[in-house]
């Protein structure tokens, strides 16, 4: 009888290993996800308190590809805002266009 081989997945776990060693780990998650109809200089104020955590961080890259192909649309991920992000996967869009597809699209 042939031996099955199976395939599995990688464990989740290492797919969230970077969180780990996130700088923002201890932080307040209210930096990184701004309120309903917050606007103007309190945005712009938390997301540099937000920016500031990601710039020491030493897994800002891996957190920024993980957001880039998530499509994470809320939050400051990898030190950058939602629309900062949607420029980069644009930018990379038009790099790699079969590989950027959104999901469900
Ligand atoms: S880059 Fe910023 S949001 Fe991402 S894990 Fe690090 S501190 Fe958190």
């Amino acid at each position: 009888m042939p031996a099955l081989m199976v395939h599995l997945p990688s464990p989740i776990a290492e797919f969230w290993d970077w969180h780990l060693s996130a700088a923002c780990r201890d932080a307040d998650p209210a930096v990184f996800f701004h309120p309903d109809n917050e606007r103007g200089e309190l945005r712009a104020r938390r997301a540099r308190a937000a920016k500031q955590i990601c710039q020491r961080c030493p897994v800002r890259t891996a957190c920024l590809n993980y957001a880039l192909d998530a499509y994470e649309r809320h939050g400051i991920w990898g030190g950058y805002t939602e629309g900062e992000r949607r420029t980069l996967r644009r930018m990379r869009d038009v790099e790699r266009p079969l590989a950027s597809t959104p999901p469900g699209e």
